[in-house]
């Protein structure tokens, strides 16, 4: 092989997404420069409370964007700050959505100084270059011997798998060009709003991603009974449903399958008195809300199915029932007024590990309350306040929320499907579809336990491949 790969980031875990393809004279491309989480780090001893980048950059002549969730992106600006100004490639949708997470990132953990994230965020924009889907496009902007493609990954809009091919015929065998594929993250089928991600043709090198190597997801029709029955529980109490999210992709996953719950029962009662057209979704997140626009802007990048509910005159991310709370004394008005209601609603807030955001606040008003559920759907780690909440919960146990303790006596429930990450069968799937098959998988962003079971599922499916935990 002409080239090299290296990894700085999600490879002992599944945040920091960063990795390197080197090519012979030097050279590299940077696929990701995202944020650590948690307790994870980088092997040069990057984390979450040291994000300054650890490794050089001066042979880096551009980066490449699989998507804009944080931990994919959360470290460019550290990338700026340590002297990068090649071009920052990426599809179009994620050209639209990335200066609005990488503002919020930076407000949060990156600097006060807001002239200064005004000048960073002016730089990306500058440095941006969004390339539509399925083309291949020669990486001339930074001086890379490289072309690349993109092509819908299915994980969030404007997420991307990346094929690169060596065009330099020095740097490459004369005989066949040499394709590398980086995964990012890879979306399920029936992810709402996204076309199902198609595999790539062929390739020596698959950098694959193994967050699900050991799973399997419940499909979406069951998902959104369940989603319907937990919310005809809570409404049967005159209670709310506090559902703790994240706020790109799962946010706007949620509302969609809302709208299609309510659309479909319009004229059932969702609890005495309510029925389901009258009932209250309430997005109590700025961010969430900015990005819910982001999508609708972006509808023609949706899928089929969402495309269709628009010309039927459906809104399915902005239908009739749904009320977005922007400043701070609307969401203690809307918190104080479910809390005492006994209004049915539906809530919507971050952070999807109730660590922190609008959501707190919630759970501090109605944790006690055996009227209100609170519905988990996404990956909570350990040590956070929503991995309690779910392991406590059901055993009337309590959860710390800033250093106070408060007694859990609402119900909570846990819906998995909405992870928005392929399960083992999709990442399967998305090597057996390639008709020129890998010499070489490298599997990356998993825990060991997912990256083990996936490597001996490949391995027997693909004896030919070298299957590799880098
Ligand atoms: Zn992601």
């Amino acid at each position: 092989m002409n080239f090299s790969i290296t990894h700085h980031g999600a490879v002992d875990g599944v945040t920091g997404s960063c990795h390197r393809l080197t090519l012979v004279d030097g050279r590299s491309v940077l696929i990701d420069c995202g944020l650590f989480q948690g307790a994870e780090t980088s092997r040069q001893g990057a984390g979450a409370d040291r994000l300054t980048i650890d490794f050089p950059i001066d042979d880096v002549c551009a980066l490449v964007v699989t998507h804009v969730h944080i931990d994919h992106v959360g470290r460019i600006p550290y990338l700026l700050e340590a002297g990068f100004t090649g071009p920052i490639v990426c599809s179009q949708a994620s050209a639209v959505l990335l200066p609005l997470v990488l503002e919020d990132a930076m407000k949060v953990g990156f600097t006060r100084d807001r002239a200064l994230i005004e000048r960073y965020l002016a730089q990306i924009r500058r440095q941006v270059i969004a390339v539509p889907y399925r083309q291949w496009r020669p990486l001339v902007d930074g001086g890379c011997p490289l072309r690349l493609r993109l092509s819908p990954a299915g994980h969030i809009l404007g997420s991307a798998y990346v094929e690169f091919e060596i065009v330099d015929r020095a740097l490459r065998p004369a005989a066949a060009a040499e394709v590398v594929v980086f995964s990012g993250d890879l979306g399920a089928p029936h992810t709402p709003l996204l076309p199902a991600p198609q595999s790539p043709y062929r390739a020596e090198v698959v950098v694959l991603e193994s967050t699900y190597g050991n799973r399997l997801h419940e499909s979406r029709q069951d998902r959104r009974q369940r989603l319907q029955a937990v919310c005809e529980h809570a409404f049967g109490n005159l209670g709310s449903v506090l559902i703790p999210a994240f706020s790109i992709g799962r946010t706007q996953e949620l509302l969609y399958e809302l709208e299609e719950i309510i659309f479909r029962n319009q004229r059932r009662p969702a609890a005495p008195g309510v029925n389901w057209s009258d009932l209250e979704i309430i997005l109590d997140s700025p961010l969430a809300a900015d990005f819910t626009t982001g999508y609708m802007q972006l509808r023609e990048h949706w899928d089929a199915e969402a495309r269709g509910k628009l010309a039927a005159g459906r809104h399915p991310l902005d239908f009739s029932q749904l009320t977005t709370i922007d400043d701070h004394a609307s969401h203690l008005r809307t918190v104080e007024r479910l809390a005492r209601s006994g209004r049915p609603a539906v809530v919507i807030a971050a952070s999807g590990m109730c660590s922190g955001g609008r959501i707190v606040n919630y759970l501090k008003a109605m944790l006690g309350d055996p009227r209100h559920d609170v519905l988990l759907i996404g990956y909570q780690a350990a040590g956070t306040p929503g991995r309690d909440i779910q392991e406590y919960g059901p055993r009337g146990g309590y959860v710390q929320l800033d250093g106070q303790r408060y007694d859990i006596r609402a119900g909570v429930h846990v819906l998995g499907g909405y992870s928005a990450h392929a399960d083992q069968k999709d990442l399967l799937n998305f090597i057996g579809r390639m008709h020129g098959k890998p010499r070489q998988i490298r599997l990356v962003h998993g825990d060991a336990e997912a990256k083990n079971v996936l490597a001996a599922a490949l391995r027997e499916r693909h004896p030919q491949s070298e299957v590799l935990i880098p």
